[in-house]
Parts: structure tokens; sequence; C-alpha cells
């Protein structure tokens, strides 16, 4: 069986636009910054042979802050810049919906995990899944998947102490992340 690794992409893969963009999405293409070291740590995973997934929500779409259009090419320009590393994600899934929308696919949902599961065939029970949100966590854990979470985006280990749920690792980016992961430590 492929290994498998699902990513959120904001805090994540880039800086996470809270606080600092106009609406706190990435609404134009300057505002993917990628985070120091996350591009290495994604060609790690691929030349490690994970299938990558970026699973990630973008209600800036269905609160009329940008187009899908917009968010189409925003996911160019990261694949555009991964691949020119030497990195292939294997798909990418957004959930444009805001919570009001009542949608199945907004994390802390799982929809988009049933999703990727049926129609890549890849199994998601046991596999990491490294995000820096409190939805991420509770995403993941809910789909069956081992948390990381990375305080390079939205939360510090303040804000982790007082979930409920909490992430089963925790470290400062995606890089120290992937090293982790690829040592094959379990626990
Ligand atoms: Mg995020």
């Amino acid at each position: 069986m492929k290994k498998v690794i699902f990513l959120d992409r904001d805090g994540v893969i880039n800086k996470d636009p809270g606080g600092w963009t106009e609406h706190s999405y990435v609404t134009t293409l300057d505002q993917l910054i990628f985070l120091q070291g996350s591009i290495e740590a994604v060609k790690k995973l691929y030349d490690a042979g994970y299938d990558i997934v970026v699973i990630s929500n973008q209600a800036g779409i269905s609160k009329g802050h940008y187009t899908v259009e917009r968010l189409e090419e925003i996911n160019s320009k990261m694949i555009n810049a991964l691949e020119k590393a030497g990195a292939r994600l294997k798909k990418t899934y957004y959930c444009v919906h805001q919570t009001n929308d009542n949608c199945d696919c907004r994390k802390p949902k799982t929809g988009l995990f049933d999703k990727a599961k049926r129609e890549l065939g890849i199994e998601i029970a046991g596999n990491f899944f490294v995000g820096d949100g409190k939805m991420d966590v509770e995403a993941g854990k809910k789909a069956g998947l081992r948390t990381i979470l990375v305080l390079s985006g939205k939360s510090s280990m303040k804000d982790v102490m007082a979930w409920q749920i909490k992430p089963d690792f925790v470290f400062k980016d995606l890089k120290e992340a992937v090293q982790f992961i690829l040592k094959g430590r379990e626990t």
C-alpha cells in the first residue's frame, strides 16, 4: 500500500494569511508566501514515495472575498513552485464553503478526506495529517488519521493546551514534522 500524507495548506506550506491580509485569506498570488523550508519538506516526502494530498478550507470564496478562478490560479502557483523543486502533489482539495453553508467538506468535517479516499483509492486510517489549526486536528482525528500540529501558522502551544481534542504530535514547522515522519518513529 502506498504511503499517504495529508497536508493543510495555509500555515503549513505557505504563510497563514490571518491578520496581515485584507480578509485573512490568500486572495492574490503574491499573498501566497511559502514558509521557510516547506517546499523542500514536501519534496522529501515525495522522494520518500508518499502520495501527498492537500486539504484546505477556503471559506473566503463563500464569503465573496475571491473567486474559484482565483483560487485555481493560487493553487497553480503552489503546484508550479513544488514541481520546480521536483515535488508533485497527488491532489489538492478545497472546501469553498463557510460554516453556515452546512456542507460536509469543511474541516472539522471529513468530507474531503472521504472524497480523497474514494477518488484516489488511498487509505486514510493511520496516516498523518499535518495542520496548523484546531479544525485540522479535529478533522484528522475524526477521519482516523494521526495528527501533527505545526506551530508555523495560526496556533500556539498555549492554544493547544486549551483544546479538548489534542494533536498526537506538535512540531515547529513542516520541515521538523517531515523529519519526524521520515524517521518512522511511531510514538
Ligand atoms: Mg491552516
